[in-house]
Parts: structure tokens; sequence; C-alpha cells
């Protein structure tokens, strides 16, 4: 039995806190963990941001129900689902991904969650564990998946090594170049044609 599981911001949906950093004009909400690859670094950058501009939980919310999944996503998702079992695994959090979750038919998600003051202010976040996308493949391979990962930055990484095949999906150059051991594409029916290569029903 295989199952493929897949990032989200990057892979499936934009980059929620570049596009919110575009609206906002918020230029130092701009870094991912493409720019730090420390993600706890990151979200208390991120959080305190958030706190010093008196945005709350609605107004990211405003963006992101803006925001359309990336073209082709919806059907690549619906189209990989008829064939394999998918999990997508991400560094976000509930309270964002929901009207995403929503235009991509509601495909299985394990992320994190926050922490919302009554009065919307985003007090804190919540990681449901450390490393879990590398978590979730190792106790996928102790339940006899065969495990197929895709993801396109840093913190998909030890997921991507943790799984019998790794692919890069629209990672950036120095991704790329760090981690050679990983085939790299661009589109989905590329990305498509390495699970079904990597998969012992389809492949080879
Ligand atoms: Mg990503």
């Amino acid at each position: 039995m295989e199952i493929v599981c897949l990032d989200l911001e990057g892979v499936l949906i934009p980059e929620i806190w570049i596009n919110f950093a575009e609206r906002t004009g918020i230029a130092e909400l701009r870094r991912t963990t493409r720019d730090e690859p420390d993600y706890d670094v990151l979200m208390r950058q991120r959080l305190e941001i958030l706190d010093r501009s008196k945005l709350t939980l609605n107004d990211i919310q405003a963006v992101i129900n803006d925001m359309g999944p990336l073209e082709g996503a919806r059907n690549f998702v619906n189209s990989l689902r008829e064939r394999f079992q998918v999990v997508i695994l991400s560094d976000t959090f509930y309270e964002f991904a929901e009207p995403m979750m929503r235009q991509l038919d509601w495909p299985t998600l394990f992320c994190h969650r926050l922490e919302v003051d009554n009065d919307g202010r985003i007090a804190n976040y919540r990681l449901r564990m450390p490393d879990h996308k590398r978590e979730a493949v190792k106790a996928f391979h102790e339940l006899k998946f065969h495990v197929i990962a895709a993801g396109d930055s840093y913190n998909d990484t030890s997921m991507l090594k943790e799984a019998d095949q790794g692919i890069l999906f629209k990672a950036p150059a120095n991704v790329i170049e760090e981690f050679p051991q990983f085939p790299a594409v661009e589109r989905y029916e590329e990305l498509m044609a390495q699970i079904e290569k990597a998969s012992p029903r389809f492949g080879k």
C-alpha cells in the first residue's frame, strides 16, 4: 500500500505569508522557510510583526479567502486521490488553511493550531509536535505504507529523506542544489509521473 504525502504552501497553494505581506505592504512578512530554515525563529518574528501592526486573525483570513489554490492544483489533488491515499503535511495552521481546503475539496490535512484571543489577536501558535512531517512518514512506515513525499522547501527535506521516495516540486535553485538526491520537477503532470514511477503498483 502506498501513501502520498504532499506539502501545502508552494505546492498546492501560494505562500500565505507572501500574499499577506503584499496586501498589507509589510515587507518583513515576506520571509518564509525558504529564507529562514528555523521555523520557530520565523514564527516568533511573524507574530511580533502582527502584534506591532495590530493585525488580527480576521485580517489574515480575509486575504486568504481571496487567494485561490495554484492553477491546476484542485484537479491534480483530485486525480491523485483517485489512485493513492493522500495526506497533506503542512507547517501552516488550520485557521489559515480552511478557506483553501474548501477550494481543494477537503483533502486530509495534518498541520498546527493557533491560539487566538477573544479580540482576534493571535497570541501564540502550537506545533502539534516538532518535525511532524518526518514523524508522520515514520508512523506511516510503521503502518506498512510505502511513502512517496513531495515538497518545495527546507521544512520538507526531513520528510523527503524519510520517505521511500522524495520529490522536489517547484523548489528554488538553492534547495535543488543542496538536495541533488531528489528529482526536481515544476509541473503537476511531471509530479504525477514521478509519483507513479515511485509507486510499486504503477511504477518503473
Ligand atoms: Mg512549502
